[in-house]
């Protein structure tokens, strides 16, 4: 797989072999990107503490990076942020070694049933029971190390997001609730919506302090100010479009209207995201939903 020579089964499996990059977030704490969303690892006698468990097919790759690190070892415990398959493609085989797999209770209920979105057709397969979570929680809860985790209850991105908090580095691992580029994911299926959003970042506020990384599953760290620059933002959105729904118009009229135009020239044409947060609002604020 590393030379030409090497053949075509060959170079396919390199194309599929990701590169796991890895940033010290504090002690024994680690950043580590490249298998399908932000991971979050904390190395220590106990073994591995880890949020989020990337693409399945990035898992023993990824397995591999984490018993690398400096005093590091196989995962003992694993977060799922939330049931989608970058956060939970690790639960089949770290199940199987053992692990404690923590999440809450939504989170393992939808893990339990075939999945199909509506807006793409995208289908989702449950998972053995193996690979589900094996401790799951409905408020909060704390690690004998005092990682301290809790449920992001807004729906923010689904119904069963939770935060990770690590005291000892003040670092804050958010999962989707919020994001590091571009518009989010409304995954409204599951129980996400853009009121959800609002009320998640304002969550997000009250466990962080100023000084505060905070780990979303996808992009850049954001900062305490960020998370206030993206809940004035989301907040002027979903105004807007419940004005719009209170005068009975619709996702494609939401759309039409542009009412994140002025934040397109930083985040990208926001149509789809537009689109989803209409259909959220529907699937939460209608009278006759
Ligand atoms: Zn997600």
């Amino acid at each position: 797989m590393k030379t030409a020579a090497a053949g075509v089964a060959a170079s396919r499996a390199f194309a599929q072999t990701p590169r796991i990059t890895i940033t010290p977030l504090g002690d024994n704490l680690y950043l580590l990107t490249g298998a399908g969303c932000n991971i979050v690892g904390q190395t220590g006698p106990e073994g591995v503490v880890m949020v989020d468990g990337g693409l399945a097919q990035n898992a023993a790759a990824l397995a591999q990076a984490v018993a690398a690190l400096p005093n590091g070892g196989p995962v003992r415990t694993l977060f799922n942020t939330h049931w989608h398959p970058e956060q939970t493609g690790s639960n089949a085989a770290l199940g199987m070694a053992g692990a404690t797999i923590i999440a809450h209770e939504n989170t393992r209920l939808w893990l339990q049933q075939n999945i199909t979105w509506p807006w793409n057709h995208q289908q989702f397969k449950k998972f053995p029971k193996i690979a589900q979570p094996n401790k799951t929680f409905y408020d909060k809860g704390a690690l004998d190390s005092g990682i301290r985790y809790g449920y992001i209850s807004d729906a923010a991105h689904t119904d069963g997001d939770l935060y990770v908090y690590f005291p000892q580095q003040n670092v804050l691992a958010v999962g989707d609730a919020a994001y590091g580029q571009g518009w989010p994911v409304v995954d409204w299926w599951t129980g996400g919506w853009i009121g959800g959003i609002v009320g998640g970042l304002q969550r997000i506020q009250t466990v962080a302090n100023k000084d505060t990384k905070i780990v979303p599953a996808q992009g850049p760290l954001l900062s305490f100010a960020d998370i206030a620059a993206q809940l004035d933002m989301y907040g002027n959105i979903y105004d807007r479009l419940n004005q719009m729904l209170n005068k009975g118009r619709g996702p494609s009229e939401g759309v039409e209207a542009k009412p994140a135009k002025e934040y397109e020239a930083k985040m990208g044409n926001s149509d789809e995201f537009i689109r989803r947060s209409f259909e959220s609002l529907w699937a939460y604020l209608s009278p006759d939903a």
